[in-house]
């Protein structure tokens, strides 16, 4: 697996990434970029530096950019990648387990990144295991609280599928509690959402709980 961080270690613009992503490039319609790069003139202005300074030149565009692909799920209705569904009868565990992301916690603007454990017992209607994974890439891509994350893709899925349990866990490094306020590098937060069997069925819950926890990669 290719881990981006470590691709663009030579320099944390990764400008080449970005510039080339699809993503972000679909990710800039609709925002209005010039308005982000005018404010972020302004931050750097406020906070003592030169905007004008040769290093910062490209800055505020370069900003701009990373906030439209950071924040493209606010246009993406994530319902459209729940539509295509198999009729299948199976009415045990489905679970996804490790879907990795990155969002933003909507208090300080600073990435949580972590992993999304996604379970459903279906009743009938069953969807591509990576459609599950862009439910959360969708809802992550929107400014954030993990609690509300946690219970949107639960609630998604509970419409959507009309499954008989959802379970949704989320375990997720909070940069906001890591690299200032009360800096504790290392923590985690873990939110979980029970709906349905996974709420009223203690075995169920256990089973999922086993399953996501049992067995380490
Ligand atoms: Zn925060």
């Amino acid at each position: 697996m290719v881990d981006p961080a470590s691709s663009s270690e030579s320099s944390c613009c990764g400008e080449d990434s970005l510039a080339e992503s699809p993503q972000a490039m679909a990710a800039g319609s609709g925002v209005d970029l010039k308005r982000i790069e005018r404010a972020v003139r302004e931050i750097l202005s406020a906070v003592g530096e030169d905007p004008d300074r040769e290093g910062l030149l490209e800055t505020p565009a370069r900003v701009a950019r990373m906030y439209a692909e950071l924040f493209s799920g606010l246009k993406v209705d994530p319902r459209e990648h729940t539509r295509k569904f198999f009729t299948q009868q199976y009415d045990e565990v489905v679970l996804v387990r490790d879907i990795s992301f990155n969002s933003m916690c909507e208090h300080h603007l600073l990435p949580f990144i972590g992993h999304a454990h996604v379970a459903y017992i279906p009743k009938g209607k069953v969807i591509g295991l990576s459609k599950i994974a862009r439910v959360v890439e969708v809802i992550s891509k929107r400014p954030q609280v993990q609690e509300r994350m946690t219970e949107d893709i639960a609630n998604l899925l509970v419409s959507e599928l009309d499954a008989k349990g959802v379970a949704v866990v989320i375990e997720a490094s909070h940069s906001c509690m890591t690299i200032r306020g009360i800096r504790k590098p290392g923590s985690s937060m873990v939110t979980s959402a029970m709906k349905g069997l996974f709420r009223s069925n203690m075995s169920s819950r256990a089973e999922v709980m086993q399953l996501i926890y049992g067995k380490s990669k």
